[in-house]
């Protein structure tokens, strides 16, 4: 089976902050990956923004330099590097000056797509929204980019949105996640509509319960100092952890398309019940020496900020009342890795007398750090004797035809930025969502400043938590599942 790759339109990239650690690990890589694909036409020129003094010339040389250490892979060697470098130009531009926009503005085509990525931080999002308004450079067609953290509260957020939304038009606003560009959180969709058979079960009434977890192996890594001010709560639960839950839980869409589907995610938050206390725990790191520790790490000893946060939340629908999604998310957990995980009911009775405590299908949809779902059933054991059963993953690998697809799988990355070109939002969070989300985490977060006498739970590195984070499911008969690789 080959793949067919369609090409998107010719278009210009601005890329603002194009010196910075995203462009470089992540956006510029991307962007060669998908030319080495075909799927990039060697006519669209990228066009970095920054503050830093580069010529064109040293600029490339930064580039060449990223798609060394970040983008080679099998499919896509170093052949095509000139090819691609031959699309790149810098501009110095002073988001908050008048320094470069005349610059930019000339270099840029009036009749291919027009995109600008912002990948800077959040403070300068809005003047660079504004620039590209009041100074005409960015048309009705334009695209924006707009990285995360997209405000740090509600008010924040709105008021982005609202700086935003004076400047462009919500069809023209990208807010990035790069959770949604994974290819198993699109499978999970895949999973979920395209077959007949996981629907009618997806329901309060044959699942117990869902647990989704990010654990990160690394911990604050340099970035403490602005880690401290935001928290897992802010950093993970508010945007990575709530789309991957809006999507394990809402209706089907009428349609995959980014109205209906944005508008099915919308209801999902908006049912979400408030958190009561005794359903957070909160975790910061600590290590066999201090200096490990996440207090010495975020530069801030007196720091009640959690590395590590566990929460049961509960939705108020039809189709999920009664079955609690338990939610955890930390740093220096034993190994990295994502995943969204449906426990189905025990079978009703067990007709085995050999196995009287019969266990409910699990389906694990794991998202790094290998991509792939996986379903275990009950089936007997092999051999003569008794009736004796055990549990077994179905594989659920990817069919032997679609190997190569896999091995060239693009990034989230490639693929987000490819359907900015596209012009398709479908997996890209709107205005309203990211609202909404910030109006259910604001209160969880304004108790916990209420009560800064309330310390945090200590955990140690390379563990899967705090205690109490065991026992927020212990106490309901139920496990986490292992922070396995
Ligand atoms: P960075 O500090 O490495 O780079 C910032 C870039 O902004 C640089 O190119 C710098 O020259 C430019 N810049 C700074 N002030 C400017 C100004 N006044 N005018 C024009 N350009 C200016 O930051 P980063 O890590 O690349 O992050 C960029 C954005 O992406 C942030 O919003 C961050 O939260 C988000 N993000 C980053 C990562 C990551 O892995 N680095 C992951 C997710 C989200």
């Amino acid at each position: 089976m080959t793949t067919e790759i369609i090409p998107v339109d010719d278009f210009d990239l601005v890329i603002f902050g194009g010196t910075g650690d995203l462009a470089k690990r992540k956006i510029l890589p991307a962007l060669y990956r998908r030319m080495c694909a075909g799927q990039m036409p060697r006519t669209a020129r990228i066009i970095a923004a920054a503050r830093s003094d580069y010529t064109n010339v040293q600029f490339r040389e930064f580039v060449r330099e990223s798609i060394e250490s970040f983008a080679k892979s099998k499919a896509c060697g170093t052949d095509l590097i000139g090819t691609f470098l031959k699309c790149i130009s810098y501009v110095k531009i002073d988001a908050l000056g008048d320094e470069g926009w005349d610059a930019l503005k000339n270099t840029l085509r009036k009749d291919v797509v027009q995109a600008y990525y912002f990948s800077v931080a959040p403070r300068l999002f809005g003047p660079i929204a504004q620039n590209l308004k009041q100074r005409k450079i960015a048309g009705r067609d334009a695209r924006i980019v707009v990285e995360k953290p997209f405000g740090r509260d509600l008010k924040s957020a709105q008021e982005l949105n609202q700086v935003l939304g004076t400047c462009f038009h919500e069809d023209q606003i990208f807010r990035i996640d790069h959770y949604l560009g994974k290819e198993t959180v699109q499978n999970l969709m895949a999973l979920r509509f395209g077959n007949a058979l996981f629907e009618p079960l997806w329901n309060e009434q044959h699942v117990d319960h869902i647990q989704i977890t990010v654990a990160e192996s690394l911990g604050v890594e340099g970035r403490g100092g602005y880690y401290d001010k935001s928290g897992a709560m802010r950093d993970m639960v508010q945007n990575h952890i709530m789309q991957l839950l809006c999507l394990t839980a809402m209706e089907p869409p009428s349609q995959f398309d980014a109205a209906d589907v944005r508008d099915e995610k919308l209801k999902v938050i908006r049912a979400l019940d408030p958190v009561s206390p005794d359903d957070i725990i909160r975790g910061q790191y600590v290590g066999a020496e201090e200096s490990q520790g996440y207090l010495a790490q975020s530069g801030n000893s007196d720091s009640n900020t959690e590395s590590f946060v566990a929460l049961k939340v509960g939705i108020s629908n039809w189709r999920w009342n009664g079955t609690p999604f338990y939610l955890r998310t930390g740093k220096k957990l034993r190994h990295r890795m994502s995943e969204i995980v449906i426990v189905f009911k025990d079978p009703p009775h067990s007709i085995f007398p050999e196995a009287d405590d019969l266990k409910g299908n699990i389906l694990t949809i794991r998202l790094q750090p290998d991509e792939g779902i996986e379903l275990t059933m009950t089936i007997k054991e092999p051999g003569p004797g008794k009736m004796r059963l055990t549990q077994v993953p179905l594989d659920m690998s990817f069919a032997e035809a679609l190997a190569d697809k896999v091995e060239n799988m693009p990034d989230a990355y490639e693929r987000l930025i490819m359907d900015v070109i596209r012009g398709n939002q479908t997996l890209f969070m709107r205005g309203d969502e990211v609202e909404a989300a910030w109006g259910w985490v604001d209160p969880i977060i304004a108790m916990w400043d209420a009560k800064q006498d309330v310390k945090i739970k200590p955990y140690d590195i390379g563990g899967s938590g705090p205690d109490d984070a065991l026992m927020l499911m212990h106490r309901d008969g139920r496990k986490w599942r292992e922070i396995a690789p």
